[in-house]
């Protein structure tokens, strides 16, 4: 619906283009680039005007979808209820403000590529904690969506950030108190990271890096047994440099026996550290019987996002049952990766070899592998109870539910509800 049409949208367009400026906002959604066409397109360039588009917003009753590169959002806002919105690009928010290759972090407006981040990171001889070069997105879009990383010091899964700038519903700026990072305590940000933007908006953020080498070497290790497949991929994480990336690959085409069970690890950094990661992993491989594999450019790689139909949160206890359970259930994948490892489990990644060009059997099968999910493992999927004290809280802060709704479905949900991974 266009503005004329709006009155609502258009009082609200009026007040924005007053405090924003009329060239940071695009009357018609022109620009957005998304097959759902929004009612406008905004750009701030700051928080305080980031703010400002809050506040009207709640005045006018607007829903607002916040936008880093887009990468994440088409699929995102399909699964949306028609409505309008007006998209808040975060474009202009972008840079690196200051880095700190000694405290390993840096400071970066929310609109920032991934990948400028990084660069800005390997000019001092450091890499963005948890990131691989082939990922696309921006700061603020990556953490809307990543609950944790595995801590390159620690190995355990730790909060993405450091420190946070966001404005809540309300338009309130809000930013977290730096302190080292042996503070303790309960984390008041928590919420804004990993929930898709549904309790604010994120405007910049401090980020952890990792010491850099210029060591990259890769591991491959085929298992006879999931067992010991799993037992390998909990036991990378006792490593004192654990690998950058490491994922579980369960090739099979579903009827016939038996799948293969391979495990990919990419290490990089000093090469000493490296060198003994490598070790490490590979001594751990060989005591669960592992077979180690040539190398091969497939393993620095990794598994793709092409074909992917399905993906969800999985423990290593669950992964067998729902190895079963997959057969005849969804499509016909051909590939099942589990990646994003933690000592508890990961992320369960479907893959299949057909096209699926208008994504009916992707989605289809997102509702399938959520419902089983939830089916083997109740408690790994958000609990009843986490569901309730999200909602009490998106209430609180956004009683219209206007900032970002195409990612409220996606947050967490009661058993046996029906909704998209994330
Ligand atoms: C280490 C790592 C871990 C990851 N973990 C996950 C994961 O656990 N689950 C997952 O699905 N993807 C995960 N990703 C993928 C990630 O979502 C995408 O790679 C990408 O970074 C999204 O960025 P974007 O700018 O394209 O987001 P967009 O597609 O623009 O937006 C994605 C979502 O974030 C919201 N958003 C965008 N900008 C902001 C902002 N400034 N403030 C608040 N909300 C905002 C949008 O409204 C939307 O809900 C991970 C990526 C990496 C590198």
């Amino acid at each position: 619906m266009r503005a004329a049409e709006d009155p609502d949208l258009d009082r609200f367009l009026c007040a924005v283009a007053e405090s924003l400026g009329e060239k940071r906002v695009s009357r018609d959604g022109a620009g957005s680039g998304l097959a759902l066409q929004p009612a406008a397109v905004l750009w701030p360039h700051s928080a305080s005007a980031v703010s400002k588009v809050l506040r009207a917003a709640r005045v006018h009753k607007v829903a607002v979808v916040a936008c880093g590169t887009g990468s994440r959002l088409p699929g995102m806002l399909a699964a949306m209820a028609a409505g309008r919105f007006v998209l808040l690009s975060l474009r202009d928010l972008a840079g690196v403000h200051r880095v700190e290759p000694e405290a390993l972090w840096l400071e970066a407006g929310a609109g920032t590529p991934l990948a400028d981040v990084q660069r800005a990171a390997q000019r001092v001889g450091c890499a963005l904690a948890g990131f691989e070069d082939a990922e696309p997105g921006s700061v603020g879009g990556w953490l809307g969506r990543a609950e944790g990383l595995p801590d390159p010091i620690l190995g355990l899964v730790q909060p993405a950030v450091l420190g946070l700038e966001a404005v809540l519903p309300s338009g309130e700026i809000v930013s977290s108190v730096p302190t080292p990072r042996s503070a303790c305590g309960p984390d008041a940000f928590a919420s804004l990271v990993g929930t898709g933007g549904v309790f604010g908006v994120i405007t910049r953020a401090i980020l952890k890096l990792s010491p850099e080498g210029g060591q990259r070497r890769t591991l491959a290790l085929s298992f006879a047994r999931l067992e010991s497949a799993c037992a390998w991929a909990r036991g990378v994480h006792g490593s004192t440099y654990p690998p950058r990336r490491a994922e579980l690959w369960v090739d099979r085409v579903f009827g016939q026996e038996p799948p293969t069970f391979r495990a990919v690890a990419l290490f990089a950094g000093h090469e000493q550290l490296v060198e003994a990661s490598l070790r490490y992993c590979g001594r751990k491989g060989g005591e669960l019987e592992g077979t180690p594999l040539p190398e091969s450019p497939a393993w620095e790689k990794g598994a793709s996002p092409a074909g992917e139909l399905a993906h969800g949160w999985i423990r290593w206890s669950r992964l067998g049952p729902a190895l079963g359970a997959l057969d005849g259930r969804i499509g016909v994948p051909s590939r099942v990766v589990v990646d994003r490892l933690s000592p508890m489990g990961g992320r369960l990644r479907v893959f299949s070899v057909q096209p699926d060009p208008a994504g009916e059997v992707r989605s289809d099968s997102q509702r399938e592998l959520d419902d089983l999910l939830a089916e083997l493992d109740p408690q790994m999927q958000a609990s009843g109870a986490c569901w309730q004290a999200f909602s009490r809280l998106k209430v609180a802060l956004d009683p219209d539910g206007l900032i970002n709704p195409q990612a409220w479905p996606l947050g967490p949900r009661p058993t046996g509800d029906r909704g998209g991974g994330r």
